[in-house]
């Protein structure tokens, strides 16, 4: 209770991308409770799920490292920070030297505050004119961000979680969202109930406890998917329930990678062949649930889409992202409250901290991408890079660097016609773990001069050469994005343990040392909240003349607000944005030239981020290319997800007594007729192999799949039975995100 603590400080949960607003209670400087934020936008009604009410006991945990660690003889022993550093000043300025600037790379964190991932980011790129960075956003969002940059001209949603009480239609495909965001799922749930006219429908391979509250559940075998939207797109031409206004003013048919332009007739003739009949034939969907998700979707007079991992980490998952987009343009369901086209985000702070800073290989600042002239020259001259930059070529690397698949395939060569990236630093991440096909990557991470800085000794850290004992969220505060372009400020609430550090100050100390001090200004600051802010300055000044914009999000603004502020906010005087695109409701359109943008002056929706302003309506096959079919040895289709009470690879969760002990190992969920067919019983250990790996696994006979597909959940305590020694390391052309959601495999009792 509120008598019982000494303060409660505000801040978000930072155990997926919901973003849930919390406070923690402080009692004699240590963290004892947290509640739920009711006056907050972000959760409902101060409601949090069972990790966000037990987050602060992570910190407490008798694991935590609190001194660096120095890989010695093969062995990690206890070092001084400057010994640490020194070593790592040490290694990079050889490596830049024998190898140039490519070979050092950094790989970060949709857990990172915003601040760090800014930090690191102008360190990086600026500082040592390098794209080697990456992040394990690329492991869950990147095809969302290519999709809606190849759609919409611009990345991440144009409405936000307020659409979910104005729709009438609530589409919800691969989220399994009462697992994965589950404060998130019970607003969706609480206004099913007390609306029971809104339609919901579930289109997923697994009847999840999403799909409980579904007026429709369609199955589907994983991977197949995209036949089903093209399914949906057809019917509701045939039925003539297309939206012909919006898609004149709005839509661009086009194929490929969008420069050629088509039209609505060729469209019509493209998605012919997707007849519900045929469609079911591919995916394993019925008929007739095709046609009443088209029917429900197109004349609902509101439609809101959610997606998140089950589309995005497929090798065609940036198409995924394209079709439904489509099917939002084709029925109008964009610009209206409830209509939108949402990406839910995976982890709490992708969205700001990672796509809205640029941390990933192949963007900068704003979410734009690093061959972008223009922008890059703005950047290089905010940062001012010709003046600062240790690299010769004063500027920034035109050339994205390698996203995370193809980063840590390039790590830990020995010489230089071996394997070009030698030095990585590793923040609030576990790649040992997250990477798919693990087999293949363990030993490159373990011969690099791999840098690890961590809460917790995680499996990475076990591998590296050094180890940098970090602060925890609450301990240091900064700033996270969630999914609907809202930032918002955890305040720093406690001292961090004595031998642990912020990021932003090892982030400072890496620039200092490598000739960086001047350039990043805020490294010679003590006050780690004092860093942070003018961390905070100097990234919204640079994205100020973006549609990104955070210019009216002052730090003290954030201090002062319990919701967050949502972009674009130009001033301090904007309330924040809940929807793009639509004049009256989004700053752009008041000054688009101060944006480098044009917006016709009659225009009342406008999709900017496109040249025409229009957004593209992609002919995009069905048939998934690269991902793995089943075959005579390989006869199951596997696929992967979380369970609710744990977190990625169970750092934290595993960590915590009421979570560790729900769903601390992995197991095989097959279907009851397979399980027949395999003459296996409930708890059964099985061999689920594919051509890359093996598990041992137990047995959970479920009837909520179809026949001859299983599921494996991404959590494992000890890490021997992590499915991503299955996983396949394909990626999405576009995108590079991997495909953890099929996989060919063998069931064999023992
Ligand atoms: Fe935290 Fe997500 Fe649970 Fe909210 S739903 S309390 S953000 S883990």
């Amino acid at each position: 209770s509120t008598q019982e603590v000494d303060k409660w400080v505000k801040g978000v949960c930072r155990m997926c991308g919901t973003g849930c607003s919390i406070y923690v209670g402080v009692k004699n400087g240590k963290m004892v409770a947290i509640k739920g934020n009711v006056d907050s936008k972000t959760n409902t009604k101060g409601f949090l799920c069972i990790k966000g009410m037990n987050i602060w006991k992570v910190a407490y945990h008798p694991d935590r490292l609190t001194t660096p660690l120095i890989r010695k003889n093969g062995k990690l022993e206890p070092a001084s920070w400057e010994e640490a550093l020194s070593l790592i000043e040490t290694k990079f300025k050889e490596f830049h030297k024998k190898y140039g600037y490519d070979s050092v790379a950094y790989y970060g964190s949709g857990q990172c505050t915003t601040e760090e991932s800014y930090t690191f980011n102008k360190i990086w790129k600026g500082g040592f004119g390098s794209n080697m960075m990456d992040g394990n956003p690329r492991l869950c969002m990147a095809s969302a961000v290519a999709g809606y940059l190849s759609s919409l001209g611009s990345d991440e949603p144009a409405g936000a979680y307020e659409d979910i009480e104005n729709a009438k239609c609530i589409f919800l495909t691969g989220s399994n969202t009462s697992e994965a965001h589950p404060i998130l799922f019970r607003r969706i749930a609480r206004y099913k109930k007390e609306n029971p006219n809104v339609k919901i429908i579930v289109c997923e391979p697994r009847k999840t406890q999403t799909s409980n509250i579904a007026d429709l559940w369609m199955p589907s075998l994983p991977g197949t998917d995209l036949a089903i939207f093209n399914g949906m797109a057809r019917e509701i031409i045939k039925n003539n329930w297309q939206d012909n206004e919006f898609i004149s003013k709005h839509a661009r048919f086009t194929q490929g990678d969008g420069s050629n332009v088509s039209s609505f007739d060729e469209y019509i003739k493209f998605i012919d062949k997707y007849t519900p009949e045929y469609v079911e034939k591919v995916t394993g969907c019925p008929a007739a649930s095709i046609k009443q998700a088209a029917e429900w979707f197109a004349k609902s007079g509101a439609t809101m889409s959610l997606w998140c991992m089950g589309l995005n980490q497929r090798s065609n998952g940036v198409w995924a992202n394209n079709l439904i987009h489509n099917l939002h343009v084709i029925t109008g369901n964009f610009g209206k409250p409830g209509s939108d086209s949402f990406s839910l985000t995976g982890q709490p702070n992708a969205c700001g901290g990672v796509r809205e800073t640029g941390s990933l290989s192949h963007l900068l600042p704003g979410c734009k991408p690093v061959v972008i002239e223009p922008w890059r020259k703005h950047v290089e001259s905010y940062w001012k890079v010709a003046e600062h930059s240790i690299n010769p070529a004063k500027a920034i690397n035109p050339k994205p660097g390698f996203p995370a698949v193809k980063l840590f395939s390039s790590l830990g060569g020995e010489n230089e016609n071996d394997k070009p990236v030698k030095g990585i630093v590793i923040s609030t991440t576990n790649p040992a773990q997250t990477l798919p096909n693990l087999n293949k990557f363990i030993p490159n991470i373990k011969n690099a001069f791999t840098v690890v800085i961590d809460i917790f000794p995680t499996r990475t850290a076990q591998l590296a050469s050094v180890v940098l004992p970090a602060a925890f969220l609450y301990e240091k505060g900064g700033v996270y994005g969630c999914s609907e372009r809202r930032s918002f400020l955890t305040e720093k609430a406690v001292e961090a343990p004595d031998g642990t550090k912020p990021d932003l100050w090892i982030a400072c100390q890496i620039a200092k040392r490598m000739g960086l001090e001047k350039f990043i200004a805020w490294s010679n600051e003590e006050d780690i909240v004092k860093m942070a802010e003018m961390a905070w300055n100097d990234y919204t000044g640079c994205t100020a003349n973006s549609e990104k914009t955070l210019a009216g999000a002052t730090y003290k603004r954030l201090k002062e607000s319990t919701t967050g502020v949502q972009w674009p906010c130009p001033s301090e005087d904007h309330p924040g944005t809940y929807k793009r695109y639509v004049r009256g409701m989004d700053p752009i359109f008041d000054d688009p030239k101060k944006y480098g943008l044009n917006i016709p002056a009659d225009a009342d929706m406008y999709f900017y981020g496109r040249p025409d302003g229009k957004i593209n309506v992609f002919m995009r096959d069905a048939e998934p290319k690269d991902s793995e079919k089943i075959s005579k040895e390989y006869p199951f289709l596997m696929t992967t997800g979380r369970v609710i009470e744990q977190w990625h690879t169970g750092t934290m969760t595993m960590r915590i007594p009421e979570t560790a002990s729900a769903h601390p190992n992995s197991y095989i969920e097959i279907h009851v007729q397979d399980a027949k067919k395999l003459g296996l019983s409930q708890g059964d250990m099985v061999r689920v192999e594919s051509i890359r790996g093996m598990n041992i696994l137990p047995v959970k006979i479920v009837n909520m799949t179809l026949e001859g597909v299983c599921f494996v959940p991404m959590h494992d305590q000890k890490g021997n039975r992590m499915v991503n020694f299955i996983c396949s390391d394909v990626v999405d052309a576009t995108s590079g995100e991997p495909d953890y959601k099929v996989s060919a495999v063998k069931i064999v009792k023992i």
